[in-house]
């Protein structure tokens, strides 16, 4: 058995502070069980407990870390700035260079806003797209997560095409119903939707490559749709790519299927694993932001110059040549070693570097409602298994993971060994 006595300890502690112990609720392993470890360091792929033990990881923070932990390049980037200084809510040279890092390798934004969380970002751009378009109403579709505001955490009621009810409490009702929720890859309710409220909606937002609720990978032509009709009824689109941004290419989803949203948002990659977010979007949409146009937003830290440091240090490997070509070889190699062990209990959906476990048989998912709950308890003997294996996944089965730059083959060979004794031993 795992040793946790060091991790159950500090959890003890941090239950003493904390609501439920921590500061992001997935973190608790309440979907999973038992006490979630306490981490003290990683290096590569690798992280290391309280108590010593030693895992090959493929939550990566959740993300950001495409090229791993502490990578040198991104510790030394750190380490330089914060030394002359953390923070001046004045500008600095940093903030321009990650911009033009990123501005110059991405065609789809022309200019760009730092913010510091995901979160942000997106609630930034629906704020945007409310100012530019003087319209009220959202669309959002159920599966997909853009932080946690309230207008987005809401989800849909019964029926094709409902207001929104709230998904937290303390969301009020006259929010909530600002905000459509439509199920995923499905036109009609898309269509019905836009004839409905016409004129009354200022954008429609989505995850390009949903990777938040499993990995809901959409078809070209339902983003292609969605991208038209939002056009005819000049409603913005925003790619919220805080996951995919910097993750599936440069270029992220945008890129990936060459389409043109009107804002994109993205966050996690983006710091380096620092907090970061940004927005961005041609000129002519960004010249409505403050102190130019009359939607405001603002961040004592944003632009923050160590985050700023680590973001253009991580950004600088991601563009170096065959970098995304590696990572998914690498992805490649782990998912085909892994699918075949799932016989027909399940499958892996695996979209460049990002993958999602799915013990649903073998056909392809593509809305939330095909995702069969009771699988997810699969996920939990699998993950305490992979655990008791050197192998941590992200304590959810809803959640996809991550391989990074600093997997190795025979990290990636380790992992598919593990994978193989711990599905033997729960007898799935
Ligand atoms: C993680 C995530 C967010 C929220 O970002 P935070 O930095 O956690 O606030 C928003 N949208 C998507 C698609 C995400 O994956």
């Amino acid at each position: 058995m795992l040793k946790r006595i060091k991790s159950e300890k500090l959890f003890l502690k941090a239950k003493s502070y904390f609501p439920g112990g921590v500061n992001s609720p997935v973190r608790a392993f309440k979907s999973v069980g038992g006490v979630p470890l306490f981490i003290e360091k990683g290096r590569g792929a690798h992280i290391w407990d309280a108590d010593g033990n030693k895992f090959i990881d493929y939550c990566g923070s959740w993300g950001p870390l495409i090229t791993g932990h502490a990578h040198p390049a991104i510790v030394k980037s750190i380490t330089g700035t914060a030394a002359k200084g953390s923070s001046f809510g004045a500008p600095t040279r940093l903030e321009n260079e990650l911009a033009s890092l990123i501005l110059k390798n991405n065609r789809y934004i022309d200019r760009i806003r730092f913010v510091s969380s995901g979160t942000e970002a997106v609630m930034s751009a629906i704020r945007l797209a409310r100012g530019y378009t003087g319209r009220t109403k959202i669309i959002k579709f159920e599966g997909c997560y853009h932080g946690h505001s309230d207008g987005l955490l809401v989800k849909g009621g019964s029926g094709l095409v409902t207001l929104g009810i709230s998904s937290s409490a303390g969301i009020p009702e006259a929010v909530a119903k600002e905000t459509l929720v439509l199920p995923l890859n499905d036109k009609a309710a898309l269509k019905q939707a836009f004839q409905k409220y016409k004129k009354d909606i200022a954008c429609a937002i989505i995850e390009p490559v949903p990777a938040n609720n499993g990995l809901l990978l959409q078809s070209r032509d339902f983003l292609e749709y969605l991208h038209d009709l939002c056009a005819s009824y000049g409603a913005m689109l925003i790619f919220d790519e805080v996951i995919s941004g910097f993750r599936i290419g440069f270029t992220g989803a945008a890129g990936y299927y060459n389409l043109q949203p009107d804002i994109i948002t993205y966050g996690k990659i983006i710091g380096g694993g620092l907090p970061v977010g940004a927005y961005g979007a041609r000129a002519e949409v960004m010249k409505h932001i403050a102190p130019d146009g009359d939607v405001y937003q603002a961040g004592t830290l944003s632009g923050n110059p160590v985050a700023m440091a680590a973001g253009i240090a991580q950004l600088t490997e991601c563009l170096k040549p065959g970098f995304y070509e590696n990572l998914e070889k690498k992805a490649k190699r782990l998912t085909d070693g892994i699918i075949p062990l799932l016989g027909n209990a399940g499958t892996v959906f695996r979209i460049g570097s990002i993958f999602w476990i799915a013990f649903t048989g073998r056909k392809k998912i593509s809305s939330s409602s095909e995702i069969d709950p009771n699988s997810m308890l699969k996920f939990k003997l699998l993950h305490a298994a992979l655990l008791e294996r050197g192998v941590y996944l992200g304590p959810s089965g809803y959640e996809v993971g991550f391989v990074s730059s600093a997997h190795t083959n025979k990290d990636i060979d380790n992992s598919v060994r593990a994978f193989k004794g711990a599905l033997e031993a729960i007898k799935i």
